[in-house]
């Protein structure tokens, strides 16, 4: 601490805050009564990187900061983000009170903003492992991986409940019934370690409070019109639940309630989140989110009032930070929002700043930068590749294949690090191609092998003829976030996908379609002619265990998270059009079926 400039007061002795023998509570105290209204107003304010300068950190008190897709440092490695990070930290601890900033990312798959991070597959496939230890440890790995980077703030896990496959969003949902999210909270518990502040903890968010899977048409950012027995029975539960494991941060959801954005839901933020479920964490809005809570573009003074009184305490106002902390002052100053509540936002970021030892280790543990990428979370990935994959038909056997066999792979996704990652990898919407190290589907099928037995592969499945003894085509969607996801027709396969399928039907041999995608897609017209299929989600980086289920190294585990439809009429779930569903909730054969 004294590297930062020596005691705050004018006695020689360091200020009670500084103290890390004092209690939390203790130091919280002594530090408010040491703070401006501009010291606490910087605390509530989180500008993007790029918006924002170290100096501007120093001067404004800024209290955090966050890196959405476009604010990644060049080059993007894990090493460049450290310094970035202890960059703008020795800014804040430049300030008057040498308070640390917090660093927020959307690690929502393991550290997926950064290049060679291990990539995990998203959340729909964890929800089809049912492994809640598993996602344990994929939250401290990935929290071991942020560490070196000094990102102590993970927006992450999403505990959404799925109820339309047209939402954009699905793919970060655990599954359609609030159980399997709820279940899968073990995530902030390894996010978090046992306790904030142990080794590679960081601050987990549960996101996005509440309903955001729950709205009309599945739109992104739409209207959850439902009764409050329905948002209570289906999208509170997980809340309940990541509260329970002790939550650090929970974020505001974009959409609205019944006509009413949540970003002003006073009732369900205060009364609800903060009372009745008792949580004492931070609560932070979503991008931009208090703009527009009254569905105009850009915020007034109004709306920075109605969003704090509603019970936010930190707003990520990417570039209009200036004007936030101008308004949020003048409605201080004005009477429209009690100094109360700026001390009780105030207190719980402190608190948790506090609790993650952020004022004794302020800067990067770069000795956790060797676990970025590594071995040991590049296994525990494939693992958990291989217990998300959901076989769903298996005609005659076909699977699992014998290393002999001679094996044809075709398709878009079969060697494509970027499609079978899908969004949030490395950018917001994510891409095609080779943009982080892995091992690519194809790469595991033919590690998996004999080597006597080469495999062919054609992207699009010209060149296989009867000599094989199966052809494997690996399909689906391609990577996207949020509403540019979402769809508005049918969620069937693209006209390129099912050319490959048939050219490789074409040639007579067994045909096990393995799909790369997000959610369930509309594939019971074209079902019967395939002889096997493979729900594989959004893998990420680690292809082989895709191959280690299909060549039996793993059993098939995985159980559908969500409803798989029957046509794509059949939205919201298990509605539309009183048909059965092609597949229900828990579904999976395994080789024994
Ligand atoms: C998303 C959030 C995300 C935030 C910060 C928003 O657009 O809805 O899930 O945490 O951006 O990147």
């Amino acid at each position: 601490l004294v590297a930062y400039g020596g005691p705050v007061t004018a006695e020689a002795r360091p200020a009670p805050y500084l103290n890390p023998r004092l209690s939390v509570e203790g130091r919280v105290d002594d530090l408010l009564d040491r703070m401006s209204l501009d010291d606490k107003l910087g605390q509530m304010t989180q500008p993007e990187r790029r918006f924002v300068t170290p100096e501007e950190i120093t001067r404004y008190r800024i209290g955090s900061v966050l890196s959405s897709g476009g604010s990644a440092p060049s080059p993007n490695t894990a090493e460049k983000w450290a310094d970035m990070y202890d960059g703008l930290q020795r800014a804040a601890l430049a300030g008057p009170l040498r308070v640390p900033i917090m660093y927020g990312v959307d690690a929502v798959h393991g550290h997926n903003t950064v290049v060679g991070a291990t990539i995990f597959p998203h959340n729909i496939g964890l929800g089809a492992s049912r492994d809640p230890d598993l996602v344990r440890r994929i939250g401290a790995a990935t929290a071991a991986e942020m560490a070196g980077t000094g990102v102590d703030w993970d927006f992450a896990p999403c505990v959404c409940v799925a109820r339309n496959d047209r939402w954009g969003r699905t793919y970060e949902s655990f599954g359609e019934v609030p159980e399997l999210p709820a279940m899968m909270t073990t995530m902030i518990e390894g996010l978090q370690g046992e306790r904030l502040g142990g080794s590679a903890s960081v601050l987990a968010t549960a996101k996005h409070f509440v309903g955001d899977g729950g709205t009309e048409g599945g739109d992104d950012r739409g209207d959850a019109r439902i009764s409050e027995e329905e948002l209570r029975a289906v999208h509170l539960p997980p809340f309940r639940a990541a509260v329970k494991r002790g939550v650090g941060s929970v974020m505001i959801s974009y959409s609205s309630w019944n006509g009413q954005k949540m970003h002003r839901n006073r009732y369900l933020i205060n009364d609800v989140l903060k009372g009745e479920l008792g949580f004492t964490g931070v609560v932070v809005s979503d991008y931009k989110g208090i703009d527009d809570i009254d569905g105009r573009a850009g915020f007034t003074r109004d709306e920075v009032a109605t969003a704090i009184n509603a019970g936010i305490d930190v707003v990520m106002v990417p570039a209009e930070w200036r004007r936030f902390i101008e308004y949020l002052r003048d409605e201080v100053k004005g009477g429209d929002v009690p100094m109360s509540r700026i001390d009780d936002a105030n207190r719980r970021i402190l608190t948790k700043k506090f609790e993650l030892g952020l004022f004794e280790r302020p800067l990067a543990d770069r000795s956790y930068l060797r676990t970025v990428g590594s071995a040991a979370h590049r296994a525990l990935a494939r693992r958990a590749v291989a217990e998300s994959q959901v076989l769903l038909k298996n005609d005659g056997d076909v699977l699992p294949l014998e290393d002999d066999d001679k094996i044809f792979v075709a398709g878009r996704s079969a060697d494509d690090i970027g499609m079978q990652s899908g969004g949030w990898t490395i950018t917001w919407q994510g891409r095609p191609g080779p943009i982080t190290p892995g091992t690519t589907i194809l790469d595991g099928i033919r590690k998996a092998v004999d080597p006597s037995a080469a495999v062919a592969y054609s992207r699009d499945g010209k060149g296989i003829d009867r000599s094989y003894d199966a052809a494997i085509a690996v399909v689906g969607e391609e990577p996207y976030a949020e509403y540019h996801g979402d769809r508005t027709g049918d969620l069937g396969l693209g006209g390129e996908d099912l050319e490959t399928i048939e050219r490789l039907r074409a040639a007579g041999v067994p045909v096990i379609v393995v799909l790369v995608s997000g959610r369930p897609m509309d594939v019971a017209a074209k079902l019967p002619g395939w002889d096997a299929l493979l729900a594989a989600w959004l893998p990420g980086t680690e292809g082989a265990g895709v191959a280690d289920v299909l060549y039996g190294e793993a059993e098939p585990t995985g159980r559908l998270p969500v409803t798989w439809m029957r046509d794509g009429a059949q939205q919201p779930i298990n509605q539309g059009d009183g048909k059965e569903p092609l597949f229900p909730l828990g579904f999976g054969l395994t080789y024994d079926d």
